[in-house]
């Protein structure tokens, strides 16, 4: 009986191993899946609001950016990142599941210099680097799940909520400031590494707080506490000066970033 038991159990712990694996990599697989599709969802969204800019000049601009910086950050990302520039009269950039960094035209002309748009697209790409956004989405799903007392937490529902929001709504996805100075930190390391001054960043957070804009983009949206996180960043740059000592802190250094406003936009449809 003993000796069934112990055989019982030899068979059983590596069946019980194997069926944990195999329950984790679903429960893997889901969430790529799903952070697929709700990327998916949004893209689709975006383009039937006839929001996503299909062709500008705005995206010469970004091109070299977002070329450089993509190549730092891609290997350690599962799913390809794609920029798309959506038209929207608030500056504002946002990395959404699955991949798509979407920076709004606004941006273009609201940063000073090449650096300021760097550093956004840096700490956006932490952002997919972290999936902050699918995080942030089933968090609230499960509240409003909750709250309807629904039993369902994870499902199409989510990609239903995506679909029926726009970047607009996006905006309102604050993240903890926590979370934003994880982005901050990473995307500097990122913005040094394709070799852009990761000081644009600190100069985008002066750059807002003296600007009469109503609605903070998103890498700003916890303000009040830049404050904070450019102390954060500072030390940051302090502790590693193999990697930020070659960049000039002084925003006299910065690459000027000439947009006219109202380029030509063709929109995707
Ligand atoms: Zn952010």
């Amino acid at each position: 009986m003993r000796k069934l038991a112990i055989v019982l159990l030899l068979w059983l712990a590596p069946a019980a191993a194997a069926q944990a694996a195999a329950t984790a990599a679903l429960a893997q697989q889901q969430s790529a899946d799903d952070e697929r599709s709700m990327g998916a969802q949004l893209f689709s969204e975006l383009k039937s609001e006839g929001e996503i800019v299909a062709s500008s000049p705005l995206y010469d601009k970004l091109q070299p950016l977002s070329t450089a910086i993509t190549a730092a950050v891609q290997p350690r990302y599962a799913y390809p990142i794609h920029f798309y520039i959506v038209h929207e009269p608030q500056p504002n950039a946002f990395a959404a599941p699955g991949g798509n960094i979407y920076v709004t035209d606004a941006m273009f002309y609201f940063v000073k210099n090449t650096e300021e748009l760097a550093g956004t697209i840096c700490h956006e790409t932490s952002h997919l680097l972290n999936h902050d956004s699918m995080n942030k989405m089933k968090e609230e799903q499960k509240i409003r799940d909750r709250a309807v007392g629904a039993t369902i937490l994870l499902g199409p529902s989510i990609g239903i909520l995506l679909a029926t929001a726009g970047i607009g709504e996006l905006d309102s996805l604050h993240y903890s400031r926590d979370i934003e100075e994880r982005a901050d930190l990473m995307g500097a390391d990122t913005c040094a590494h394709a070799g852009y001054n990761p000081w644009g960043l600190v100069w985008l957070f002066s750059d807002f707080e003296n600007s009469p804009a109503k609605q903070p983009p998103e890498i700003i949206s916890d303000h009040p506490d830049d404050q904070h996180r450019v102390q954060a960043l500072e030390r940051h740059f302090q502790e590693n000066p193999a990697l930020f000592g070659r960049f000039d802190s002084n925003p006299k250094s910065a690459t000027p970033m000439r947009v006219a406003h109202s380029e030509p936009e063709v929109f995707l449809r």
